[in-house]
């Protein structure tokens, strides 16, 4: 039977803590009781440095319900993508499967099952994906989606409306945790991974209690950090403006050699105008180029895998484990 982890981060939650602990709790026993998961399964809270009383409070669930309870404690706030990085890769050696999920209960625990069922089917990736956005405000329901298409056009590939509620297998997880780099930005991250995945829909509900811990700040910070650790395109954007401006000042020097020769310009206006549409374009030229430079160094220092073997077929080794 899977042993399934369900990983929590947990930043100023004592507001959800209990009631994040009964629902999942619930979703534990469920599930063993219909079988489909191991009854060690358990629950993963990791407090990222939290200022409240967030960390007692995971505690004294961990008292009530010894086995079904984890936590992990971090020395202090790493933010929401290291805090979860640093529960699955915790939580890898203790179980089969993991679920991550946040602490405040908008993402629908009911599908926990239904990720289960197609992990069972044979995927090692389940993304839950939101239906509606109907719940968030009008300004981060655009701004989300402004961001996912941003991102799509950079070609970093996401899954649309999926944040990170996902079911990683343990190999996934295995596989996630050598993708080495410093910014992390889990959703361009786990696409990269491979193998079989799925999808499963919910819609996403309000916070039970408390309010965001992702304020307007942070949120910008995540768009930023997804599209600069995933992609080069801003630099060839540059090595493509410089090349566009070097053709317009051909065309203007065209204009001007004619307005020179017909005669109708003031002194000097000539070899400035030329001047400054030749060398604006040049110099941008060879930003991009340098720059194009600087994003292989970049692409190269994050020693990502380069692949994932998922089977081998061989005649001297025909066994599998
Ligand atoms: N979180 C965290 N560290 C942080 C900020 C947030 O671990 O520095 C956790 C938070 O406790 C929650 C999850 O990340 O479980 C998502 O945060 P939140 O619900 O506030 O974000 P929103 O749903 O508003 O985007
Ligand atoms: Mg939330």
């Amino acid at each position: 039977m899977d042993k399934l982890a369900i990983v929590v981060p947990c930043y100023n939650e004592e507001e959800v803590l209990h009631i994040a602990t009964e629902a999942l709790v619930g979703v534990l026993d469920d599930l063993a009781s219909k079988g489909k998961i191991a009854k060690e399964s358990f629950i993963l809270f990791v407090n990222d440095g939290s200022k409240d009383r967030t960390w007692e409070l995971i505690e004294e669930e961990h008292k009530a319900h010894p086995i079904q309870v984890r936590g992990v404690k971090l020395a202090g706030n790493v933010g929401h993508q290291y805090a979860l990085t640093a529960g699955l890769i915790t939580a890898k050696d203790m179980c089969d499967v993991t679920v991550s999920i946040d602490a405040d209960l908008q993402d629908d625990v009911a599908v926990i099952e239904e990720m289960i069922d197609k992990f069972h089917a044979g995927n090692d990736i389940v993304y839950g994906v939101r239906k509606e956005r109907k719940t968030d405000t009008f300004f981060k329901r655009t701004t989300a989606q402004g961001f996912y298409k941003l991102m799509d056009k950079m070609g970093v590939k996401t899954v649309y409306n999926h944040a990170d509620f996902r079911l990683m297998s343990r190999r996934a997880v295995e596989e996630f945790s050598k993708y080495e780099e410093t910014n992390l930005f889990l959703r361009g991250m786990v696409p990269l991974i491979g193998y079989q995945t799925d999808c499963v829909y919910y819609d996403r509900k309000e916070r039970v209690a408390g309010e965001s811990k992702y304020p307007l700040k942070k949120m910008l910070a995540l768009a930023f950090n997804g599209i600069s650790s995933f992609s080069v395109k801003p630099i060839s954007m540059i090595l493509g403006l410089g090349i566009a401006i070097v053709i317009i000042s051909i065309l203007a020097a065209i204009y001007a050699f004619i307005s020179y020769f017909t005669g109708h310009v003031v002194q000097g206006w000539t070899s400035l105008i030329l001047s400054i549409w030749f060398f604006g374009g040049l110099q941008l030229l060879a930003i991009g180029l340098v720059g194009q430079y600087i994003g292989k160094i970049y692409m190269e220092v994050k020693h990502r895998p380069r692949y994932n073997i998922e089977k081998i077929l061989s005649t001297e080794d025909d066994k599998e484990d």
